[in-house]
């Protein structure tokens, strides 16, 4: 595996969350993070099947467009009543033409659970898979789990997207529920950076 020795890293993200989160998670090892607003980047069309693959697209795009070496995610909640779904698809299910209601796109989860009649607990998974990739095209990938179930009706007004319907392994809460400091100590990406600051940066 390519250790990581730059000193500047683009953080291919419009999501100042994830921008502030990963801007944390590297100063100690003295890398500079910008973000993708920042470099004036757009967001290119996620074409592929497979977060490693959608990630992939967001990192070439960014490494094209600056020649800094680039970290790019692409996550979301696989269920496994729905044979994985939304999967890759997390984000569409919330697209409306007129911004993303998540509030209808976890209806609709909880709606296809029920139609089906999935046995309970409805175990599911956020996933996120981190590409880090160099200006000369080669890449590291890196992918964090976090196992759970989905629960009706949604609980808890903290974090995003599809929250406060999942109740992660071993809690009683959502994440809708939880303190962010906690989520964030936890989550599929908080694993996924794990992983990467132990193989490339440690
Ligand atoms: P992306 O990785 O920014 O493309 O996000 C994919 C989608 O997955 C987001 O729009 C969210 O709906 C969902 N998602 C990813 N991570 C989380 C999370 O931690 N909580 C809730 N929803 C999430």
């Amino acid at each position: 595996m390519r250790a990581f020795t730059d000193k500047r890293l683009l953080v291919a993200t419009h999501n100042a969350g994830k921008l502030a989160e990963m801007r944390a998670l590297l100063a100690p090892y003295g890398v500079e993070v910008t973000g993708a607003a920042e470099a004036g980047l757009s967001e290119p069309v996620e074409t592929e099947d497979s977060f490693l693959g959608n990630a992939r697209i967001k990192a070439r795009a960014a490494v094209e467009a600056t020649g800094l070496p680039v970290l790019a995610d692409d996550s979301g909640i696989c269920v496994d009543g729905l044979g994985g779904a939304p999967g890759v698809y997390t984000a569409d299910w919330a697209e409306t033409g007129e911004g993303r209601d998540f509030g209808m796109a976890m209806a609709r989860t909880w709606r296809e659970l029920e139609e089906r009649a999935a046995p309970e607990p409805r175990s599911a998974q956020f996933r996120c898979t981190l590409v880090l990739m160099w200006p000369d095209g080669h890449d590291e990938a890196f992918e964090g789990v976090l196992p759970g179930r989905v629960v009706w009706p949604p609980r808890g007004a903290e974090g995003h997207g599809y929250d406060p319907i999942f109740m992660p392994e071993g809690h009683e809460i959502t994440l809708g529920e939880m303190a962010p400091e906690l989520k964030n100590s936890l989550s599929h990406r908080a694993r996924a950076v794990a992983q990467m600051i132990g193989g490339i940066f440690a």
